[in-house]
């Protein structure tokens, strides 16, 4: 594979498991002129164990807008660059966001290597809905900036998908028994592709007590899922529907009324019975 001159590779690496990345991603790292690594001394031990000697320089969340220009010029100038982090897919919680965004602005080609990311190793994986989800990534630190963050997502129909870190567990899973309720199932994804992978699913408070009772859950690195808000039956029903079922509950008992109106309209018999029952 011959790799183009002035191009910026975004490369995934593994989340744990040093086997999970492509042999495209190694060949791209070996053949760039310079890997640009969030943590380099954290990169050595991967490019050591795949004897990988490219140069590396150190590109993280606190140097990215004062490298941006150093590293375009390097690009301008022909050379290839790799863009990794400490684990998984670059700029997901992770730095690159500025250099991707500069490299679109002065037309320098960004070249995606994909693989893991601990957010869709951990949905794919969890038994929640996959057909729409929301990656939220990491909450605030302190409780109320977190239930502030959280409150607008409480009735979203979404699987919502946090990044955890585990000294924030508990405090995270109290607050989201606390806006989502504790019926709310929920899915915790911990160690994922490494010796102690967990991936257990309960109600939220469930989840809450169980982590609580065990300490060995509040350790390492950790994927928060939540299944999405169930729709509100009532607000799923027409108009017309309701209209109709108020009509017929004038005349008939309440459970008459629903299961005619549900004939009549199609709409579900218990969504109008709860209906009827709330109009009382
Ligand atoms: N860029 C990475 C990715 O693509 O997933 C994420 C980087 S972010 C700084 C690190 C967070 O990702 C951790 O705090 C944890 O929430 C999650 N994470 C990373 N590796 C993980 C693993 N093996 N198991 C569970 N969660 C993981």
């Amino acid at each position: 594979m011959t790799i183009q001159a002035g191009v910026l590779y975004i490369v995934a690496t593994p989340i744990g498991n040093l086997g999970d990345i492509s042999t495209r991603a190694l060949e791209i790292l070996r053949q760039v002129s310079r890997i640009a690594a969030e943590d380099t001394r954290h990169s050595a031990a991967l490019l050591r164990h795949y004897a990988i000697d490219t140069p590396m320089l150190s590109l993280h969340e606190h140097n990215e807008r004062h490298k941006l220009e150093e590293l375009l010029g390097r690009l301008q100038g022909g050379e290839q660059l790799a863009l990794i982090s400490d684990a998984g897919t670059p700029l997901i919680s992770d730095p690159g966001y500025h250099l991707v965004q500069r490299c679109h602005q002065a037309g320098i080609k960004v070249v995606p290597i994909p693989g893991p990311s601990a957010l869709i190793t951990a949905l794919c994986a969890s038994g929640l809905p996959t057909d729409r989800f929301s990656f939220e990534g990491f909450l605030p630190n302190r409780s109320a900036a977190r239930s502030a963050r959280l409150e607008p997502l409480k009735d979203d129909p979404r699987t919502l998908v946090f990044y955890e870190s585990p000294h924030r567990i508990l405090d995270s899973l109290q607050d989201m028994v606390a806006v989502f309720g504790p019926e709310r199932s929920a899915v915790l994804a911990r160690e994922l592709t490494k010796t102690f992978e967990t991936i257990h699913q309960d109600s939220l408070a469930a989840l809450s007590e169980w982590v609580a009772a065990d300490a060995n859950q509040q350790k390492g690195e950790i994927v928060l899922l939540i299944k999405g808000a169930e729709p509100d039956p009532e607000q799923a029903l027409s108009p017309e529907a309701r209209r109709l079922a108020a009509i017929l509950a004038e005349e008939l008992p309440l459970k008459q009324a629903a299961a005619l109106a549900a004939r009549i309209s199609g709409e579900k018999k218990n969504a109008l019975y709860q209906f009827l029952l709330e109009q009382k």
